[in-house]
């Protein structure tokens, strides 16, 4: 399977897209969609600040060097919810990535802290709120 821009080795198929495209390409594919939809939904301009809300998954770590790269002015947020190796190891993937990517273009990683901040664990707060643990943490991430 031949990338169907530059003919290198593709390393993924897109029969949306009738296309298969190798690493280069594929990401010069992802920044031009990336660009693309921004401007279509007017989501912000080029001097605009952003703060990407970051979980430490792949998705989120992608997206805020995506803007990086394309030049915008971007800092990420992550919340730790204070739940053992559960907020610990995606917390760690996130200081790495700001570590690396994000002190490559003087981007700065906020960190909310539930415990510090409301003065309790997440656990804690849906007990007082009578709410499960996940309908509590979806709650506060969106506010
Ligand atoms: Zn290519």
């Amino acid at each position: 399977m031949r990338c169907r821009k530059c003919a290198q080795p593709a390393v993924i198929k897109m029969p949306r897209h009738n296309t298969s495209l190798c690493k280069d390409c594929f990401t010069e594919f992802v920044h031009t969609q990336v660009r693309r939809a921004i401007k279509a939904h007017r989501m912000f301009a080029a001097d605009d600040r952003i703060l990407v809300a970051v979980s430490g998954g792949k998705d989120s770590l992608t997206l805020w060097a995506i803007l990086l790269k394309l030049g915008y002015r971007a800092d990420a947020l992550y919340v730790d919810l204070g739940i053992g190796d559960y907020s610990a190891r995606p917390r760690q993937k996130v200081q790495r990535f700001t570590d690396t990517v994000g002190a490559a273009y003087q981007s700065k990683l906020h960190v909310h802290t539930v415990e510090q901040e409301q003065g309790a664990g997440i656990r804690e707060l849906a007990t007082l709120v009578h709410r499960p643990t996940c309908s509590t943490c979806e709650t506060m991430k969106r506010y």
